[in-house]
Formats: structure tokens, C-alpha cells, sequence
């Protein structure tokens, strides 16, 4: 049973939202705030979560950057009514996978969630990982480089199975820290380029020229292997 959290105060909007879902088939949870919704989302094992932007407590954006900040990689679908560029690109900044205009039509809502749904089993993480003469054992948490086990910090692994996870994506590094420090821990965005550093140290067959991880100037990170 595939489960929906949607995080919507609109009665009218949150009920519609219910049951068109209901009749797809999925199992579906409404909360009314923000702080809710931050709860829940840490709580239970959902597949996916509709966000509001506009909640009472705490409003969309607050919410997506806590539950990324608690390591919780539930693809987040955001509604919001916004039309400003900017506010769409800060609610994927901290996070979210993508968003839907309102007011939207119920066909756009499903297949924007039957896509999310897809693209998040797809990069469910696999056992281990190749790339180059790197592999990557998410089991056993090791990465061996020609046979041999080099070591990581935890922050390191991590950040490579983000990457991994999230290949071919650019990740800024609000989204870096957002994805690899599940606590509150203080970390600067220097702090992330410091690591991204000793990681291609480590995986690189030349740090100096990294083909992996590479720079996008003004951007972020993004993992080529
Ligand atoms: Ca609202």
C-alpha cells in the first residue's frame, strides 16, 4: 500500500485532495499544520508527502527544510500559490522534489505523484555501488577502491550516497547539508566544499581534475559516476 501524507488546512481542498487519492488507491493521512506535518512526516514511513506551502504553525518551506534536516528522504510534492519563480526554486532548494501550482487539476496532481513515486523507487539505494575502479557497500557501510577498504568519515558516506542516490542532478550545498547532516548540527556551506575536497581525494583517479564530483560554478555539486 503505497501512503500519502498531505499537509493541507483548506478543508474543501484537503477533502478533495482525500478522496481523489483514496480512489487511487492510496492510503492517505490529512494534517491541518505545519507542525503536524513536521511530526508525522518524522514519525511514520510514508511514500510520499503533498505539502502545503501556505500551513498555520509552521509554513511549507520550514517544514520540507526539517524533515531534510532529520535525514527523512520521503519525496515531497509541494503545493503552492505562489507564482513567484523564486519561492519555488527556495521550497527545492530545501529540499522538495517538486511543486504544483495551485489551483491545479486533479489529472496533473497524479501523474506529478505517479512520477515522483517512480523516480524515488528507482534510485532506491541498491546494496553496493560501482563506479570506476570505487565500490561502494551500503550494506556493510565500506568503500574499497581496487579491492582494498578506504576509509570514511560518516559524513562522507553520506554525502557519496546522496550523490549516488541523486546522480546526474546538480545539488546545491544547502542541499548537501540539508541531505547528508541529519541532525541540527551547525555545518557551513565551507564546511561542505572541505569535505567534498577529502572525498575526491579518496575516489578521484586525479582530486586535482575530479571527474566524479564536479563544481558547477554558482551551483553546487554533481556526481558523474
Ligand atoms: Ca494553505
Amino acid at each position: 500500500m503505497t501512503r500519502i501524507l498531505v499537509a493541507e488546512d483548506e478543508p474543501g481542498i484537503a477533502l478533495g485532495l482525500e478522496d481523489d487519492l483514496k480512489m487511487e488507491g492510496y492510503e492517505v493521512e490529512v494534517v491541518g499544520d505545519g507542525i503536524a506535518a513536521s511530526r508525522r512526516a518524522g514519525e511514520a514511513n510514508f511514500d510520499l508527502i503533498l505539502l502545503d506551502v501556505m500551513l498555520p504553525g509552521k509554513d511549507g518551506f520550514e517544514v520540507c527544510r526539517e524533515v531534510r534536516r532529520r535525514g527523512v528522504r520521503t519525496p515531497i510534492l509541494m503545493l503552492t500559490a505562489r507564482t513567484m519563480e523564486a519561492e519555488k526554486v527556495m521550497g527545492l532548494e530545501l529540499g522538495a522534489d517538486d511543486y504544483v501550482t495551485k489551483p491545479f487539476g486533479t489529472r496533473e496532481l497524479r501523474a506529478r505523484i505517479k512520477a515522483l513515486l517512480r523516480r524515488s523507487r528507482g534510485v532506491e539505494s541498491p546494496a553496493t555501488y560501482h563506479f570506476g575502479d570505487v565500490e561502494v557497500d551500503f550494506e556493510r557501510g565500506e568503500l574499497r577502491r581496487n579491492g582494498q577498504p578506504v576509509e570514511l568519515t560518516p559524513i562522507e558516506f553520506k554525502m557519496l550516497g546522496y550523490f549516488i542516490r541523486s546522480r546526474g542532478r546538480v545539488l546545491s550545498r544547502d542541499q548537501l547539508l540539508a541531505g547528508a547532516w541529519s541532525n541540527e548540527t551547525f555545518a557551513s556551506e565551507r564546511v561542505v566544499d572541505n569535505h567534498i575536497a577529502n572525498l575526491r581525494k579518496k575516489i578521484e583517479p586525479d582530486p586535482a581534475n575530479p571527474k566524479y564530483l564536479v563544481n558547477l560554478r554558482g551551483l553546487g555539486y554533481r556526481f558523474d559516476g
